[in-house]
């Protein structure tokens, strides 16, 4: 897989789908820029693993619902590398409840975490990426912010909106030679879909024409992908990476 440009920052990194992106854009030969919340510890593991089997990482740890820290983790990568190729807007959270029963307040968090988190690194990627006139941006949305989902208003609202923003942010920064797409995964195992209960799993895994849930490195494919040069004519698109569960 060929990439002109040199380094990726991927949000939410330190485990699960963003840990697979990581290590996965490390292979193919980018400097990746590991970004945590909480577990530092986690994420030096993964930059070890990393530079153990050839690759280039450093880790950068900040909130991206915080826009100066998103900020300042954006400005402290161009400081050390002297530019910004690629954004991987990864992290995310649920916080699944009926709606009937669901505060504003846990509505906010999800929205601000997972849609206004992805807004900040997206307008900045446009600012930075803008001065080298290149840049790539993929946007970790979900199925269902397509399909909506009974107990996620909140997450699916996010998703919903993530896919959107990606493609008004695809029609803002064409001019820049800046593309943004997105990328909504069905049921990937990791820790997220790790909590649900056994007969929820099966429910799902019925409802999955490929029988199984994903796994991260399925969805790390896609992204390295949209990132490359192959995908050198796709901006503002949405692949689903779901086993065929939403066509
Ligand atoms: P996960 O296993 O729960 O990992 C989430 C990652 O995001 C963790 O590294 C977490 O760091 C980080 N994170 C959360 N909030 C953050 C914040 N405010 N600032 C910085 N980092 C933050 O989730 P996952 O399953 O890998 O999901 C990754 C993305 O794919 C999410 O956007 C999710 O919505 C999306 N997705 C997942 C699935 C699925 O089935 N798993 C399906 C569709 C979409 P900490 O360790 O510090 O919490």
């Amino acid at each position: 897989m060929r990439f002109s440009g040199k380094n990726v920052l991927v949000t939410g990194a330190s485990r699960g789908i963003g840990a697979a992106i990581a290590k996965r854009l490390a292979a193919y030969g980018l400097k990746v820029w590991i970004n945590y919340r909480s577990n530092a510890e986690l994420a030096d593991k993964l930059k070890a693993e990393i530079e153990q089997n050839g690759g280039e990482a450093a880790v950068i740890g900040f909130d991206v619902s915080n826009e100066k820290a998103f900020v300042e983790g954006i400005k402290t990568i161009v400081d050390s590398d002297g530019e910004l190729s690629y954004l991987v807007n990864n992290a995310g959270i649920t916080k699944d409840k009926l709606a009937m029963r669901m505060s504003v307040e846990d509505f906010e968090e999800v929205l601000r975490a997972n849609l206004t988190s992805a807004f900040i690194g997206c307008r900045e990627a446009i600012k930075v990426m803008g001065k080298k006139r290149f840049g790539s941006v993929v946007n970790i949305a979900s199925i269902v912010g397509e399909t909506g989902n009974a107990g996620q208003v909140n997450y699916s609202a996010s998703k919903g909106g993530m896919i959107a923003m990606t493609k008004s942010f695809a029609q803002e920064g064409a001019a820049r030679n800046i593309r943004f797409n997105a990328i909504t995964p069905g049921f990937i195992a990791t820790d997220m879909t790790e909590t649900l209960k056994d007969e929820i799993k099966d429910a799902y895994i019925a409802k999955i024409p490929l029988k199984r849930f994903g796994n991260p490195d399925e969805v790390a494919k896609t992204v390295a992908f949209l990132l490359s040069d192959g995908a050198g004519y796709i901006t503002g698109e949405t692949i689903k990476v779901n086993g065929g569960m939403y066509m």
